[in-house]
């Protein structure tokens, strides 16, 4: 097959489930030009030909970048981000913009200002989030891989409610030079995909240290596609008791206990462990994702880029007129929430004090992973969600987070992995890593497969 074939078979399903799925905001019109010179030019980088979607909070140059807001609506980026330049230059085709939550705020995809994306497997169903676009591009057969943004969760729990595969790497391993800033102490960009052997190959592509991201790992990247091994024997993993969290779907409970039970299958040992900070992660993440949210939101400001409030009589009215009418609720909650933790009266008894209590929880995560190679999990309590069911009910939605939130607050790369259904709707199995060992995450996750 040419890439132009593959594009135009990618173009056309797109297209075809504008109405039904909505999972781009944005089509790139000139991937099949950019097809065509790929099989011209003869490019043989390790992604050459294949059409990857981006997540619609990573600019690309002269292709529209919203991050599902409206303050951004018509935004047209002048440069494009690391992750971007590398997957072109190793011959990967661009083929648009998947939808999201507002600024990568949900988990659910339904506070996007174009509209929410609906689950792959059941339309009356919340894709997930916030990169929910993606993750239903993926599962319908649109594209191969997907990349998405993880703050909080929002790689793996879109894929596990759509049945795919999905991986936050560890923070630091990938460029965010170019990533629409949420919480920059968090924010980490992965790639979701069907096959495991698929999203190996394209963090080893993304991954690298940048001189425009100061965070960014200089740790050398491994080819993480040619390491694969399903080899399980010896491997040590641990269960956290905490995340046998109540509420959770029996379904779900067993579905990862017979993936346990295949892993002990395979030779590796199983033993439960304890997180006691696990309870606080929640409060934590939302105050701190809020704090960073509240300032990297800043530069919205009617002036630089987007959307413009119009009749204004003065510039602070310009700033409060396009930030009320271009921001979404769930933004301003974030935006309120995250001032005031950093407010001069509360910033002790709040964001302080969820600082600490981050450091005291990545202490407990990493003694884990002195003695285990791996810690699993559910990736979510329940599989989707009904479209409507939480939206209104922010304390709910934020919940439903408790089990993707630690990696992230630890910085450590995770997966989910499709295991199982539950309700006929798919279940993910987390697995964790060490930091910088993405490897025995796609090993362990390859076995599965
Ligand atoms: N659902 C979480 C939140 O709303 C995580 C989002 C994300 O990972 N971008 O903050």
């Amino acid at each position: 097959v040419t890439s132009e074939d593959l594009t135009t078979q990618s173009l056309d399903k797109i297209k075809a489930n504008k109405e039904s799925l909505n999972t781009f905001i944005t089509v790139n019109d000139k991937a099949d030009q950019d097809a065509k010179k790929v099989d011209k030019t003869g490019i043989n980088g390790p992604l050459a030909g294949i059409p990857i979607a981006i997540k619609d909070n990573i600019v690309s140059k002269g292709i529209k970048t919203t991050a599902a807001s409206k303050i951004l609506y018509n935004f047209m980026p002048v440069y494009s981000a690391t992750v971007l330049e590398k997957l072109e230059n190793a011959g990967a085709i661009d083929i648009g913009k998947t939808n999201l939550d507002e600024f990568a705020m949900g988990s659910s995809t339904e506070t996007s200002y174009f509209g929410t994306s609906v689950n792959a497997w059941d339309h009356t169903r919340v894709p997930g989030g916030s990169s929910g676009g993606s993750a239903a591009a993926v599962a319908a057969g649109e594209v191969i891989a997907a990349l998405g943004t993880d703050t909080g969760g929002s790689i793996r729990q879109p894929s596990a409610f759509n049945g795919i595969f999905g991986i936050k790497p560890t923070y630091g391993r990938v460029s965010r030079w170019g990533v629409i800033a949420f919480a920059s102490s968090l924010d980490q960009v992965g790639v979701m995909s069907k096959r495991v052997e698929d999203s190996a190959a394209v963090l080893s592509v993304i991954a690298g240290h940048d001189d425009h991201d100061s965070t960014s790992s200089t740790k050398e990247v491994p080819d993480y596609r040619a390491n694969l091994n399903k080899d399980m024997h010896g491997v040590k993993i641990a269960v956290p008791k905490e995340f046998w969290h109540e509420g959770t779907h029996p379904e779900v409970l067993e579905n990862v206990n017979k993936a346990l039970d295949a892993y002990k299958e395979m030779g590796a040992t199983v033993e439960e462990v304890s997180l006691p900070s696990l309870k606080h992660a929640v409060e934590v993440y939302y105050v701190l994702a809020s704090s960073e949210a509240s300032s990297n939101l800043q530069r919205y400001d009617g002036v630089r880029y987007g959307f413009r409030a119009k009749d204004v009589k003065n510039i602070k009215e310009l700033f409060v007129k396009s930030r009320s009418e271009g921001f979404g609720d769930e933004v301003k909650r974030r935006i309120m929430l995250g001032t005031f933790a950093l407010s001069a009266g509360a910033y002790d008894a709040y964001f302080k004090k969820a600082a600490q209590v981050r450091t005291i929880f990545i202490n407990e995560m990493n003694n884990v992973l002195k003695d285990y190679d791996l810690i699993m999990g559910p990736s979510t309590t329940t599989p989707a969600f009904k479209i409507g069911e939480k939206v209104d009910d922010p304390l709910a939605m934020y919940m439903n987070d408790i089990l993707t939130i630690p990696a992230n607050l630890a910085g450590l790369p995770a997966a989910s992995v499709p295991a199982g259904l539950a309700d006929g709707m798919p279940v993910g199995l987390q697995i964790i890593g060490r930091s910088f060992d993405e490897q025995s995450v796609f090993n362990a996750a390859y076995a599965l497969q």
